[in-house]
């Protein structure tokens, strides 16, 4: 849809289409608002689809003080586990316990147990040095006096915020990609009375009327909205992972150890069919407006967290199939260390405008909430910001005997994409249902994303509706054929447009994705 063609009149416009974006618009759909949500880059090619990939209470968070926090998120990663299965999964996590360094059986075991009664129920287990190595081959004998193993969840952040998105453009609203904001329009008393909105591909530009506009911009919410708070402003952190093939690292569960550098916990998680390590802690110190990268020394400290590690693996940058960089939206007010940052959210408000930023992925339903009570003031009297529905459509789980599609196919299809899986299973055939090798995407996703999913780059289709971009060697390069095959005649891609998509594509995965050389 372009520009001209969208309507002009709106009861809500949301700006950004990350996570917490993508939240409000749901939320805001379902309460029978009228919204346009709008990105400037491609849904998700923000922060969002480049975290860690946990919902999580985040562990660590506890131990520095932060109940409210890691008790909101535990609810939350118990409320997403139960509504959206095939998308958001359990996650078993191993910690060893050393006796030279790290925390301590009895201080891990005390956390773990608070840990769990915020979920209401035990979820650790701790193992002996043998029961334990047994689950992580490979991992360092030496000093090591035992493991525990507890849970949390993991999810494809870009799917998450895809499903989030669709969900609500099904139900009515409408959401626009490489469209951005130019200006927020104010009247003489202040108060918002529309926006003005450019594509910045084709250079249209248009007004748009509406009397509320959520700021969702995560690290570039200050430049729409300066912080209220003085001496409380964003500080734009860096944190990457490296992405290694499961060979290099063959782990069916994650694990968390300690960094030897700086104490910090590094995670190695089993991730749609490669293995993800992170995350850095770094501030950015670089233009917001370009793609961000993992720096040489964040590349050389993650491979020797490994070395230190698993010293007979012998892991090497061979071994690594991609890296990712995203940048946090935290609230700072620059005295603390990176990581020792608050991952708290705020609300602020404007007269019409509400930012909301901060935050993690885990909550962005919460965010959504909190969001929607700030705008009510802003809204139509008529309207309820109160929501005790599930976030995502319930999809039939189970499928009818003639379905040959595998079960565990099926899981991951209803989960991704909700009650349009039925869609990609009738479009395609036995063989678009094989994975594609190293990842645990099937082909049929290509050719229905391509089709369905507002793709205007080949960027878009495999660095964010699939993930073959960053789990298949060289960006995927060896599949490029096939995927040309599938996609082409539904884009209606030339033969000219192709070729274009392909350099460009080949020279973002260079600068953004890289394997840097030690
Ligand atoms: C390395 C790393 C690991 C993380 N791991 C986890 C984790 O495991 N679990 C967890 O819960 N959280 C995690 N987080 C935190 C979480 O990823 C972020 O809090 C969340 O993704 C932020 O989402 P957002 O929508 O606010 O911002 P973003 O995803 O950045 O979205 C903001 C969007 O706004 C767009 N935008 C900006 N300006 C404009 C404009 N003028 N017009 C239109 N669009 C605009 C941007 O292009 C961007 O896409 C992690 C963060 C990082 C960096």
């Amino acid at each position: 849809m372009t520009l001209s063609e969208t309507d002009k009149k709106w009861d809500l416009i949301v700006i950004g289409g990350g996570i917490t974006g993508a939240g409000v618009f749901r939320e805001a759909v379902r309460i029978g608002l009228k919204v346009l949500l709008v990105e400037q880059n491609d849904f998700s090619w923000g922060t969002s689809s480049r975290s860690s990939k946990m919902v999580h209470g985040g562990l660590r968070y506890l131990k520095e003080g932060r109940f409210l926090l890691t008790r909101t998120s535990v609810h939350e990663r118990e409320r997403l586990l139960k509504e959206s299965p095939g998308l958001i999964e359990p996650l078993e996590i191993l910690v060893p316990v050393y006796s030279d360094h790290g925390p301590g059986k009895q201080a891990l075991s005390l956390g773990l147990s608070i840990y769990g009664l915020m979920a209401h129920e035990k979820q650790h287990t701790y193992y002996e040095p043998k029961a334990f190595t047994a689950m992580v081959p490979g991992v360092k004998e030496d000093k090591l006096v035992g493991g525990f193993s507890f849970y949390d969840a993991q999810v494809d952040d870009a799917r998450l915020v895809l499903r989030l998105i669709n969900e609500a453009v099904l139900a009515g609203g409408t959401a626009l990609n490489y469209t951005q904001v130019r200006e927020i329009l104010r009247d003489s008393r202040g108060s918002v009375y529309g926006i003005h909105l450019d594509d910045v591909e084709t250079g249209e530009s248009a007004e748009f009327q509406t009397e509320t506009v959520i700021n969702a911009t995560g690290s570039w919410a200050e430049k729409l909205h300066p912080s209220p708070k003085e001496g409380l402003h964003l500080r734009p952190l860096r944190g990457s992972h490296i992405i290694l093939a499961q060979e290099a690292l063959p782990l069916t569960k994650a694990i968390s150890f300690i960094h030897p550098e700086d104490n910090r916990p590094i995670f190695a998680t089993p991730w749609e069919g490669g293995v993800l390590i992170g995350t850095t802690d770094v501030d950015h110190g670089r233009d917001l407006s370009l793609e961000p990268y993992i720096s040489d020394p964040e590349f050389a400290y993650l491979l020797e967290g490994l070395e230190a590690y698993f010293p007979s693996l012998s892991i090497s940058e061979d071994q690594c199939l991609s890296t990712l960089a995203g940048v946090r939206p935290v609230l700072s007010e620059g005295k603390l260390a990176p990581s020792k940052e608050s991952r708290e959210s705020v609300v602020w408000t404007d007269k019409g405008l509400v930012t909301v930023t901060g935050g993690k992925l885990t909550t962005f339903r919460k965010m959504a909430f909190d969001t929607l009570k700030a705008a009510k003031p802003f809204l139509p009297s008529s309207i309820n910001t109160v929501v005790s529905q599930a976030v995502f459509t319930k999809v039939p789980v189970n499928l009818s005997e003639d379905d040959m599609v595998p079960k565990e196919v099926w899981r991951r299809l209803y989960g991704r994409y909700g009650l349009v899986a039925t869609d990609i299973v009738k479009d395609s055939d036995a063989k678009e249902w094989e994975t594609i090798p190293g990842t645990n995407t099937i082909w049929a996703e290509i050719r229905y994303a391509a089709k369905h999913e507002n793709i205007r780059h080949l960027s878009d289709l495999l660095l964010r509706r699939v993930r073959i971009g960053i789990l298949t060697p060289e960006g995927g390069k060896m599949h490029m054929d096939r995927i040309e095959a599938l996609c082409r005649p539904v884009l209606s891609w030339d033969d000219r447009k192709w070729s274009h998509e392909k350099t460009a594509y080949e020279a973002l995965w260079k600068s953004a994705h890289r394997i840097p050389r030690r």
